[in-house]
């Protein structure tokens, strides 16, 4: 009987290898998406092009806080719509220029010689982040000086967003240039305070809505290629198909004041802090078996090394350990679920006086597999055995912006950008992934369902801390990929499918 059990564990054992083995060899073997054959560009000088985002980049076109630019000081954007007609008179005389009403955003209609088909909506921003004050020094090249020093353009704005907005600009005039007039129409519109969270783009996109413009789709930054890319050590393509939203809460504890000399054992203040603990112990739900994160992580397996592989191409076994994995690093974490970060925190005003209400400020990153009112609840339940304890919406019942859908993979507009990505870098695959951050390309979402956030250009992790940060900058060689790719895409989805 013995041996017979061994046996069957043996064969049970070899089973489960056998399975294991067959979804590792079978797992991400096929890319997410279809792909096409890219049209060829026309010719494109990554030189005139870094150029021009050097020139772009003297333009201080600084967004602090919500409204900006005030009345008045609107005269750095004005300058560099003037420098676009001046540096780009090909475009300018195939598009007609508009701008939004009552705004700075611009919009450049393309017309297309075929009404039936649904135009292309391609966006960048023209605002940038300030430098913080006393960083300035710390810059290789002056943060609004437009230097080239040794193949890269240093300055605000390179990566976020005016390399795209000059991308853009090149792919039209090179595109204009050689003759092309398009079946499909072309807009473009350059969001002026996209860092502020403004009402730029979105105010576009009513217009356009207004109008009965239905995009086949529209595209916006977000993501990029990435060399190396964390998820497998290689070089990657990511299309952003979602991003998240977010929503901030006040958890409060309310309690009897009074003075510090005679202090109950459980003030406001310590079942705050309990509060607290048990939202950062129960984190919401993760996602990873659902679209980006599946998606992302399937078209990154062959790339995978094989452990990895093995466990993501079996999820029935090992959900939980790559789950604990994932959470341990804040940006794996941030791509599976919705996020809980406390953040502000209030008791009372003195030191020798007991809070009567103690608050905790804590901001939640939506997860798209999430919405608001699931996060209260979450919040709700998770606190609910402490007592005195409520949970109220910030910011005095300011409601937050949910996640954005997920557009779809299995359109030609999805297997345009993955080859473009694809051809940005030979070698490296493309998959779909979740910005984490917001994009004007939300607003998008009135007027088309397939929104895709993605840049055709390279960058590594080091060049991304220059989002917003120090040494803001991208590459002479960046500048010809960034207009060749916008060329292609225009290119490829004009062209009969
Ligand atoms: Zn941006």
């Amino acid at each position: 009987m013995i041996r017979n059990s061994l046996i069957g564990l043996g064969l049970a054992l070899a089973a489960l290898v056998g399975v294991l083995l067959y979804n590792t060899f079978n797992y991400g073997g096929a890319p997410v998406g279809g792909r096409v054959t890219l049209p060829e560009p026309p010719a494109i000088s990554a030189e005139r092009g870094a150029e021009n985002l050097a020139a772009a980049i003297r333009f201080k076109t600084v967004t602090l806080a919500s409204g900006d630019p005030r009345p008045g000081q609107d005269g750095e954007w004005l300058a560099l719509h003037a420098w676009l007609e001046a540096t780009y008179p090909a475009a300018h005389a195939a598009m007609t220029k508009e701008l939004v009403p009552n705004t700075l955003t611009l919009l450049y209609t393309w017309p297309g010689s075929d009404p039936s088909l649904k135009p292309l909506l391609l966006m960048a921003h023209q605002d940038v982040v300030p430098v913080n004050i006393g960083t300035e020094g710390d810059w290789t090249g002056g943060p609004f000086d437009g230097e080239i020093i040794d193949g890269y353009i240093y300055g605000r704005g390179a990566i976020d967003d005016k390399g795209s907005l000059v991308g853009l600009m090149e792919a039209a005039e090179a595109l204009a240039t050689s003759g092309f007039q398009p079946k499909r129409t072309v807009l473009f519109m350059f969001g002026h305070d996209e860092e502020v969270s403004g009402s730029g783009a979105e105010a576009g996109v009513a217009l356009l809505k207004s109008r009965g413009v239905a995009p086949e789709f529209a595209l916006d930054e977000g993501f990029m290629v990435l060399n190396p890319s964390p998820l497998t050590g290689k070089p990657m393509g990511f299309i952003g198909i979602a991003e998240k939203g977010y929503v901030t809460l006040d958890v409060v504890a309310t309690g009897a004041g009074g003075h510090s000399s005679t202090p109950p054992r459980d003030s406001s203040a310590v079942r705050l802090a309990r509060a607290v603990v048990a939202l950062d112990e129960n984190q919401m739900p993760s996602a990873l078996d659902k679209p980006p994160a599946s998606d992302m992580f399937r078209a990154a397996g062959k790339d995978m090394p094989f452990a990895q592989r093995m466990a993501f191409a079996n999820l029935w076994l090992f959900k939980g350990v790559i789950e604990g994995q994932l959470a341990d690093v804040p940006a794996g974490n941030a791509m599976i679920r919705t996020t809980t970060a406390p953040t502000m925190l209030a008791g009372s005003a003195k030191e020798n006086v007991l809070a009567q209400r103690a608050t905790a400020t804590v901001n939640f990153r939506i997860h798209p597999a999430n919405t608001e009112d699931e996060i209260i609840a979450h919040v709700t339940k998770v606190t609910s055995g402490i007592e005195g304890v409520s949970v109220e919406l910030g910011k005095e019942g300011i409601r937050g912006k949910g996640a954005s859908a997920v557009s779809p993979t299995n359109n030609r507009a999805y297997a345009v950008l993955a080859s473009v990505a694809e051809a940005t870098l030979p070698g490296s695959p493309a998959a779909p992934g979740l910005v984490l951050g917001a994009t004007d390309g939300r607003y998008a979402e009135a007027i088309t369902p397939n929104v895709y956030r993605f840049q055709p250009s390279l960058l590594t992790p080091e060049e991304l801390t220059g989002f917003h940060g120090t040494n803001e900058r991208t590459s002479v060689e960046n500048m010809g990929r960034l207009a060749r790719g916008y060329a292609q895409i225009i290119l490829a989805m004009d062209a009969p499918e």
